[in-house]
């Protein structure tokens, strides 16, 4: 069966390595049917606001968007014998405003992308200013400060919200807030695992597709995101599913995707899907 990789990131987010040209030759090699490029939606899009500013100088701004669209067209024209180059972009969700403000900036592009990605990286409530989940410095205090139900209950009710928006194709990282205990898998409350049922709910409701993101194996856990219980649910509510490595350097394309296929497969996992202009495509897996 012939894979596609729909999660690669590039060195216009100023902390990926390689260029889109680097991912495309990487994904041909693995005989890959198709790339998607989703490196991250512009920083600097967000409100003026000192929670977004910190992650600014982690992607692209919004003047350098159009040119990254154009390089992904003319890849696609270029190696359009050999793969599908699909275009996309990874949308950081803050709050239902901040996303409001996204859409309005990306709508140039609305249909330009083949799918659009939407990931909780960073957390805030009320009198906590916004911290990283992939940062140890910024969520080790916040960590031992207020425990780890009250953090788990807030990254699930962000992706709530998230899940909500007719904006997101995808779920990135479901379960990305297991960082936080790595090397070990989370222990979750009841209320936790409640919470994480009703976005399960909210995406079949809403007709979303979850990634299975292999770059948590790279990230020091045992799994990728999401761990195999979340999978296996995923899989008998029938939520379709598709194929993300996260790569942040050109050789991680397809990282470790035929083992999930193996061990999926036992779980009865049928289809993944693709995507072509935000239009889902189940594939039968072979
Ligand atoms: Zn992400
Ligand atoms: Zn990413």
């Amino acid at each position: 069966m012939r894979l596609w990789d729909y999660h690669t990131h590039n060195s216009r987010c100023n902390h990926a390595q390689g260029s889109i040209i680097d991912y495309v030759k990487s994904a041909i090699n693995n005989y890959f049917i198709e790339l998607g490029v989703s490196d991250h939606a512009p920083g600097d899009i967000l409100p003026i606001l000192p929670q977004y500013e910190k992650y600014k100088k982690y992607t692209m701004s919004m003047k350098d968007f159009h040119e990254y669209f154009k390089e992904v067209e003319i890849l696609q024209e270029k190696f359009k014998n050999q793969i599908n180059i699909r275009f996309s972009t990874e949308i950081n969700f803050n709050s239902l405003n901040a996303l409001k403000t996204q859409k309005k900036a990306l709508k140039p592009y609305l249909d330009k992308f083949d799918y659009i990605i939407g990931a909780v990286h960073n957390i805030y409530w009320e009198g906590v200013d916004s911290w990283s989940i992939n940062i140890p410095y910024q969520s080790t205090p916040v960590l031992e400060k207020y425990g780890a139900n009250k953090i788990n209950l807030q990254y699930y009710k962000m992706l709530k919200q998230m899940v909500k928006s007719d904006f997101i194709d995808i779920v990135a990282h479901f379960d990305n807030i297991k960082y936080l205990y790595r090397p070990n898998e989370p222990n979750y409350t009841d209320e936790v695992w409640q919470i994480i049922y009703d976005v399960m709910d909210l995406i079949e409701k809403n007709g979303k597709v979850v990634e299975i993101n292999t770059s948590g194996i790279l990230k020091g856990l045992s799994n990728p995101f999401p761990g195999d219980d979340i999978v296996k649910e995923l899989i008998q509510r029938k939520i379709p599913l598709t194929l993300g490595s996260d790569a942040h350097k050109p050789e991680h394309v397809g990282f470790m995707f035929k083992d999930f296929i193996k061990k999926a497969k036992k779980w009865d996992l049928k289809y993944l899907c693709l995507f072509n202009k935000r239009e889902l495509h189940p594939v039968k897996i072979t």
